[in-house]
C-alpha cells in the first residue's frame, strides 16, 4: 500500500506528545490525525478508515480499553497500537490481549516506534490480502456451486419437460448471478424458437413469446448470433420489441443461447433487476452453463428418440412387439385387480408370402402400411395396435369381452378385404376365465387364429374352453 494512503489517528490527551507524533510520522509519508479524547476519536473513526490507531490508555473522558474494543469491534481492518506510560504497563497487556497490535512505552524510542508502525502496518496489508483471497475463493466457490447444483440438476433425469424446469430452478436461485426468480428456456425448430418452459412468469406475460422468429426480439438476436446478449433496461432496450401488453415491470434480460458445436438449439433467457451490472465472469460462467444445458438437452433428445424408436416398427410407425409386452403386462395387470374383461385379437396376413412371390417385396410393405393403417382407424382410442412381428398384428382391447371383441375383428377383417388386395385371419382370446394362465394369453389367440387358418381363412375364431383345456 502506498505510504501516502495510509492513514494514522493518534487519540492522546497531551498536546505536545500528540503534535510530535503527528510531525514524527507526517515526515514520514503517513496521513496523520489526531484527536484529544476518546469521544473525538471515536467520531473521527466514523468518517474514512483508517489503517492504525494510536491509543493513550489514559484518556480523560473514556478509558482507552474501551476505545481499544470499539475499535477491535466496528473497524476489524484497522490495527491498534497503545500508547502507555509505567502507570498503566499491566492495562497495556491485556489490551494486546484484547486485540491490540502492540503497545508503546512513553517516552517512545522514535526507532522502535517507528518499527511497530511498520509492522502493524505490515500485518494489515497481509490481513487484507487474506481477505481479498478468501473474498476470491468465495466466489469461485459459490461459481463451483453454481455449476455443480446445475449439472446435478440436468443430470437427474432424461425426461426433457423435466429436465427444463430442474435447470430453470437451479439457474434461479445460483445466488453467483443474483438473477430474479424469472426465466424461460426455448427451444429451436425450423428456424424459430419455441417456449418449451419458464419459472416465475405468469401467463400473460409469455403470452406474445410463445413462438420467435430468428431476430426476433432479444431471444431472437440471442438466436442470429449465437452470443450472450445483456440488456440492462429492457424496457428502454429498442432491441426488445416483444413487451407484454401488461408491462412487466422494470427489468433486464441476460439471453444464453444453449449451444452444442455451433448449433444452436434453443435459449436460456433470464430476468435481472433493472440497471445492474453484469461482470465478465459471469458472462464466462453464464457461456459454459448453456453448453451443459445444451448437452443435457440434446442427452434427453436422443434418449426420447432412443426410447421411441425402439418402441415402434420403424416400417409401419406403430408400436412393436416389445412394446406391446409392455402394455399387455400393465392391461392384464389392470384387469385382474379390478376385475375387468380384457380381450386380444391376433390378426395374420392370409397367404402373404404368395403376395409377396407375386407383386414383390416392396409392394408387400405397403401393404403392411396400409393395414397397420386400417387397424389402428378402426379400433377405439382405448384399445392399441401393434406389429407383432411380420405379417402379424395384435390389437389389446381393455374392458372388452370376447362378444365385442369379435364385433372389433370382424369390422377390422371387413375394413382389410375392402381397403387391400390381401385378406386377414383373426384369432381372439378373452378375459375371464379367471382359469387362464397370463403368460399365455397371446398364445390362446394364436391358437384360435390357427384355427381360423384351418377353416379357410378371411375370418375370426374366438379361443374356446379346450385351448385352454389342451394348454
Ligand atoms: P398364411 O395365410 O398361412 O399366414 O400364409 P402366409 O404366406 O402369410 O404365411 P407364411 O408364414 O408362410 O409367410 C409369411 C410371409 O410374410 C413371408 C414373409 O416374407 C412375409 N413377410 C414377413 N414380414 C414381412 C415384411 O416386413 N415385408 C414383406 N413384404 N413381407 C413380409
Ligand atoms: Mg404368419
Ligand atoms: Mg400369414
Amino acid at each position: 500500500m502506498p505510504v501516502d494512503k495510509i492513514r494514522i489517528l493518534i487519540i492522546d490527551d497531551d498536546a505536545g506528545l500528540r503534535k510530535t507524533l503527528s510531525d514524527i510520522l507526517r515526515a514520514k509519508g503517513y496521513e496523520t490525525f489526531t484527536a484529544q479524547d476518546g469521544g473525538e476519536g471515536l467520531s473521527l473513526l466514523k468518517g474514512a478508515p483508517f489503517n492504525l490507531v494510536l491509543i493513550d490508555l489514559g484518556l480523560p473522558d473514556i478509558p482507552g480499553l474501551e476505545v481499544l474494543e470499539k475499535v477491535t469491534a466496528d473497524y476489524p481492518s484497522a490495527k491498534a497500537v497503545i500508547l502507555t506510560g509505567n502507570a498503566t504497563l499491566d492495562s497495556a497487556i491485556e489490551a494486546t490481549n484484547r486485540g491490540a497490535f502492540s503497545y508503546l512505552l512513553k517516552p517512545y524510542d522514535i526507532d522502535q516506534m517507528l518499527i511497530h508502525i511498520k509492522r502493524a502496518l505490515e500485518k494489515q496489508e497481509v490481513e487484507a490480502e487474506n481477505a481479498r483471497q478468501s473474498a476470491s475463493l468465495r466466489k469461485i466457490n459459490a461459481e463451483l456451486n453454481a455449476l455443480y447444483d446445475l449439472s446435478l440438476s440436468a443430470s437427474q433425469t432424461l425426461d426433457l419437460r423435466e429436465l427444463l424446469s430442474n435447470v430453470l430452478r437451479s439457474i434461479t436461485k445460483a445466488e453467483v448471478f443474483s438473477l430474479e426468480t424469472k426465466a424461460a428456456i426455448f427451444l429451436a425448430d425450423n428456424g424459430k424458437l419455441h417456449l418449451a418452459s419458464f419459472v416465475g412468469i405468469l401467463e400473460t406475460e409469455v403470452e406474445p413469446c410463445l413462438e420467435l422468429s430468428k431476430g426476433e426480439c432479444l431471444c431472437g438476436l440471442a438466436m442470429e448470433t449465437g452470443e450472450i446478449l445483456v440488456s440492462k433496461n429492457s424496457n428502454e432496450d429498442p432491441r426488445h420489441t416483444l413487451i407484454c401488453p401488461s408491462g412487466a415491470g422494470p427489468h433486464g434480460h441476460i439471453v444464453v443461447p444453449l449451444k452444442t458445436s455451433n448449433k444452436i438449439i434453443g435459449v436460456l433467457s433470464l430476468y435481472i433487476k433493472a440497471g445492474i451490472d453484469v461482470r465478465e465472469g459471469q458472462i464466462k460462467l453464464l457461456s459454459s452453463i448453456g453448453s451443459q444445458i445444451a448437452i443435457a438437452i440434446s442427452n434427453a433428445r436422443l434418449y426420447e428418440e432412443t426410447k421411441t424408436s425402439s418402441l415402434y416398427d420403424s416400417l409401419t410407425g406403430i408400436a412393436n412387439r416389445r412394446f406391446m409386452q409392455i402394455q399387455l403386462d400393465k392391461s392384464l395387470e389392470t384387469a385382474v385387480r379390478y376385475n375387468q374383461e380384457l380381450s386380444v385379437i391376433m390378426i395374420d396376413i392370409d397367404h402373404f408370402k404368395n403376395y409377396n412371390d407375386q407383386y414383390g417385396h416392396s409392394d408387400g410393405d405397403r401393404v403392411l402400411v396400409t393395414v397397420a393403417g386400417i387397424l389402428s382407424k378402426e379400433v377405439r382410442r382405448a384399445d392399441c395396435v401393434f406389429r407383432y412381428g411380420g405379417e402379424e398384428f395384435l390389437i389389446i382391447l381393455p374392458e372388452t369381452g370376447a362378444s365385442s371383441a369379435s364385433e372389433v375383428a370382424e369390422r377390422v377383417r371387413k375394413a382389410v378385404e375392402r381397403g387391400t388386395s390381401v385378406t386377414i385371419s383373426l384369432g381372439i382370446a378373452s378375459l375371464p376365465p379367471s382359469a387362464i394362465k397370463m403368460k399365455e394369453f397371446v398364445a390362446y389367440a394364436d391358437k384360435a387364429l390357427y384355427r381360423a387358418k384351418q377353416k379357410g381363412r378371411n375370418r375370426m375364431e374366438i379361443a374356446v374352453q379346450e385351448d385352454f383345456d389342451q394348454s
